[in-house]
């Protein structure tokens, strides 16, 4: 290798950044190190192979691909190398010197100053190649790309103090070769035994083979005295490269996957469960599915649309994130696809309108529901976990999945009024299975909280008559529910939209003829002050009438059957959305003693004040804000004065 020009770089801000994060804080968990690299040369070696499918000239004259791992335990030197796709100039400014992905600012956002848990996630955030500076403290990465001339190699050098330099170099071989000279406290890595560990405990199942150099026994006396003279040592496989989901299940131990999972799917917490299926007959393929115990921290992120599943065609690894092998409401399982219908150059453009594609999809999306399925009812406690971290994803499958909506919504937990314990949830089922006598339809509530909901007015008339609501407080529940109507053929009826019509449903539901009468009678009698409480109310309401709903407080608001509720029309505001204008239903409860007061009030200027108030609280129940919050809180002092100077 010469040396022909030697430029100076400076590091971008958030790289030097990371270096010192590298630097100082990850020191417990040095051996990581090595997993990244390794992790870089396979992908480099899997992106040559790739490309090598349309241009085969690119592989040279050598296409057995492999990675090396040697040490020098004189210079503390730790080397990694792969034959793969290797970079020019351009890539190793922008891939080494630079972070484009927006990944760096969440990973160092989401530190925890855990050092343990911290170093699992350079992994997950792609900033693995710095977490060579945990154990060095000069860097050098030598590379030439796959296609390129001898003299075209490029030469990277850092210490990470600020900057690093470029030179161009011969590089005969293809691909990359990373020279770590390790600090004084990581010398024990310029070690046989040690590296071998560490391949071995990280990474088993990158599928090409890691090749060191076998260990040779020195010499006896006697030997050497006969004139013997050393055996160079040859390059030996060190892991066991092999395609975990090639075996059968028979030969697989939990270890072995749970192990398989932390590898492949870079998590450093045992998947919760998995499926491993291998398809015959019409379509041949394998798939091993996991689901993993904890969401990553951009599962919610729109822009960040990843997905889990690798795809692989007849053991050969083709992408990452392959989103057309799962619908985007099942994106957090993890694990691979490998088909053998698939031709080796499938593009993502490819993968758009493949039939193979399609049947793949449809019967793992149908597993991993199972797999979920399964797991709630063998192990609650896991499940629990599992709703927990991926729940809100699950609600976007009505809209995503109409075929499945059923069987996703099987899997639904759910807060409700019968149990007012905040951690015990209810699926559908078991809501199903308590419902009154005469009940034929789901209720629920949306609100943004818990107790926003279990606080509601509008569950009065359930509470009274023993009728359990399910209180949903999601964000996604109440777009989850513009898409599902009904389950097991019972349809969901929101407790604040519409008219509700309980006649023949719960306790007291046998109202005798005279109680019925009785009942119209009031309403008839309350007329006259609603009418009145109307007129006031006219531009702020679309109609003021007397509520089935209320039993202990004097009014609420309702919306119309498909309007959105209060709280929602809230949030899409806030986020600068149009919201059609509504205006809502106010429900009084005629046989609410401040009715009684309101009905008694002469003054017309307070009577309007009382009525403004009677809407204004209804609306603040239900998350709703109030346009002339001042003016609210006026009428309220006024109140108050009042009720002194009568007392
Ligand atoms: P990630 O691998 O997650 O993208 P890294 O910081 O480890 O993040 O690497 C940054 C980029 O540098 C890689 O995406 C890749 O393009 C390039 N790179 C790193 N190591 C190698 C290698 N051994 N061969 C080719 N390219 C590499």
């Amino acid at each position: 290798m010469t040396d022909t020009k030697t430029e100076s770089m400076p590091f971008q801000a958030e790289v030097s950044q990371l270096l010192q994060l590298m630097i100082h804080s990850l020191y417990s968990n040095q051996e990581i190190f090595l997993r990244e690299l390794i992790s870089n040369a396979s992908d480099a070696c899997d992106k040559l192979r790739f490309e090598a499918i349309a241009d085969s000239k690119l592989l040279e004259d050598n296409s057995d691909l492999a990675i090396t791992v040697s040490f020098d335990s004189e210079a503390n030197t730790v080397t990694v190398s792969d034959n793969g796709i290797g970079m020019d100039r351009d890539d190793v400014i922008n891939n080494i010197g630079t972070i484009a992905k927006s990944g760096t600012k969440a990973f160092l956002e989401s530190l925890t100053g855990d050092q343990k848990a911290d170093a699992q996630l350079i992994g997950q955030f792609g900033v693995g190649f710095y977490s060579a500076f945990v154990v060095a403290d000069k860097v050098q990465l030598n590379t030439r790309k796959a296609g390129a001339k001898n003299d075209q190699g490029i030469s990277w050098e850092s210490d990470a103090s600020g900057g690093y330099t470029l030179s161009e170099i011969d590089k005969p071989v293809r691909g990359t070769e990373v020279v770590l000279h390790l600090k004084d406290e990581s010398k024990e890595f310029a070690d046989n035994f040690r590296l071998r560990h560490v391949i071995k405990k990280y990474s088993d199942h990158i599928t090409f083979p890691i090749m060191m150099l076998e260990q040779v026994a020195p010499l006896t006396d006697e030997q050497t005295e006969a004139g013997e003279v050393q055996a160079a040592a040859e390059l030996e496989q060190v892991n066991a490269a092999s395609a975990l989901w090639t075996k059968s299940k028979s030969e697989i131990s939990d270890e072995d996957y749970q192990e398989f999972y932390k590898q492949v799917c870079q998590d450093y917490e045992a998947p919760l469960t998995w499926a491993h299926n291998r398809v015959e007959g019409n379509l041949e393929y394998t798939s091993l599915l996991f689901i993993p115990a904890k969401a990553p921290f951009d599962l919610y992120d729109a822009s960040m649309q990843r997905n889990g599943i690798k795809l692989f065609v007849q053991r050969v690894f083709i992408m990452d994130e392959a989103e057309k092998l799962m619908p985007r409401y099942l994106r957090f399982v993890k694990g691979l696809v490998d088909s053998n219908d698939l031709p080796l150059n499938v593009s993502r453009e490819i993968l758009q309108n493949n039939k193979v594609i399609e049947s793949i999809r449809k019967a793992s999306s149908k597993r991993v529901l199972t797999l979920l399925e399964n797991l709630a009812d063998k192990e609650p406690e896991k499940y629990k976990t599992f709703w927990a971290e991926f729940g809100s994803c699950l609600k976007e499958a009505p809209g995503e999945d109409h075929a499945n909506k059923d069987q996703v919504a099987k899997l639904y937990r759910f807060n409700s009024t019968h149990n007012s314990d905040a951690n015990e949830q209810t699926s559908l089922d078991d809501y199903i299975g308590r419902m009154q006598p005469g009940q034929d339809k789901i209720y629920y509530i949306t609100a943004d909280s818990l107790s926003a909901a279990s606080n509601s007015p509008h569950l009065e008339i359930f509470k009274e008559k023993g009728i359990e609501v399910v209180l949903m407080h999601d964000r996604v529940d109440e777009w989850m529910m513009t898409y599902l109507n009904e389950y097991e053929q019972k349809p969901f009826v929101s407790v604040a939209k519409g008219d509700l019509d309980l006649a023949g449903v719960g306790k007291d539901s046998s109202e005798t003829e005279t109680e019925k009468a009785e009942a119209e009678k009031r309403l008839a009698e309350a007329e006259p002050l609603i009418k009145r409480i109307s007129a006031i109310l006219d531009n702020d309401t679309s109609e003021v009438r007397a509520s089935t709903r209320l039993t202990s407080s004097p009014a609420c608001v309702v919306l119309a059957e498909h309007e959105m509720a209060l709280h929602m029309q809230q949030l899409l505001k806030q986020a600068g959305h149009e919201v059609p204008d509504s205006k809502p239903i106010l429900e009084v409860n005629p046989e609410h003693p401040i009715l009684a007061l309101l009905d008694q009030e002469q003054d017309e200027e307070r009577f309007a004040d009382w009525s403004r108030l009677l809407l204004d609280q209804a609306l603040l129940a239900e998350g709703g804000q109030l346009e002339d919050g001042a003016g609210f809180v006026k009428r309220m002092n006024e109140l108050f004065l009042a009720m002194g100077q009568s007392s």
